[in-house]
């Protein structure tokens, strides 16, 4: 193999601890910036830094937010006894880009996985419980948690865990239904889709 001078390789090993990134991928986008201008460097190297510096997470909901608490959980137009359940914030936008969403939110940052050893205190599951009582929460009772984790086998047993903690609270807990996407044809649907559609379904 072809080898790069040291501050390549340097650079394509930090690019390569990106996630979803290979070797392959790393050495193209290192040769991207070696061609990029200095000034759309800097651009990014900026926008880098200030969301390091910028972004926290909500205490609350730990949510990725410039004001702490968010602009959910600070929202007086948000159904507080209603909190969803997500894996990662970008979830949350998926969720809320409906717009048929009213309730608050609760961020993970990830979801049990044995085999990648994460296990619940990996998870941002710690300020979960304490945020369900009305004390912690303006004085309003948490009537429902919807578990809205991927239909992964992590999310699934991110979602049974959960549901195991939340249960003898005497909450309502629910899960978000999962089935045939919209607009897709049953022949290239895969069994366990549409098990799941067939389990979800309902009267009409
Ligand atoms: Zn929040």
């Amino acid at each position: 193999m072809l080898e790069y001078a040291e501050p390549v390789t340097k650079l394509i090993d930090e690019l390569k601890r990106l996630p979803s990134i290979g070797h392959k991928s790393a050495q193209r986008l290192a040769f991207h910036v070696m061609r990029t201008p200095e000034a759309d460097l800097e651009r990014l190297i900026v926008a880098l830094r200030e969301v390091k510096q910028k972004i926290v997470l909500c205490s609350v909901c730990n949510n990725l937010t410039e004001v702490n608490p968010c602009r959910f959980c600070a929202s007086s137009n948000r159904d507080h006894s209603v909190i969803c359940v997500v894996e990662e914030p970008y979830s949350l936008v998926a969720v809320e880009k409906t717009r048929a969403y009213r309730g608050v939110y609760h961020v993970l940052h990830g979801s049990l996985s044995p085999i990648r050893h994460i296990g619940p205190s990996e998870l941002q599951l710690a300020n979960l419980l304490p945020r369900l009582k009305p004390e912690n929460n303006e004085g309003v009772a948490v009537k429902e948690v919807i578990l809205a984790t991927n239909p992964t086998t992590e999310g699934e047993a991110t979602a049974n865990y959960i549901s195991r903690l939340l249960k003898p609270l005497g909450l309502k807990v629910t899960r978000i239904a999962m089935g045939m996407p919209v607009g897709s044809d049953l022949e290239y649907v895969d069994e366990v889709t549409m098990d799941k559609a067939l389990a979800n379904r309902h009267e009409i």
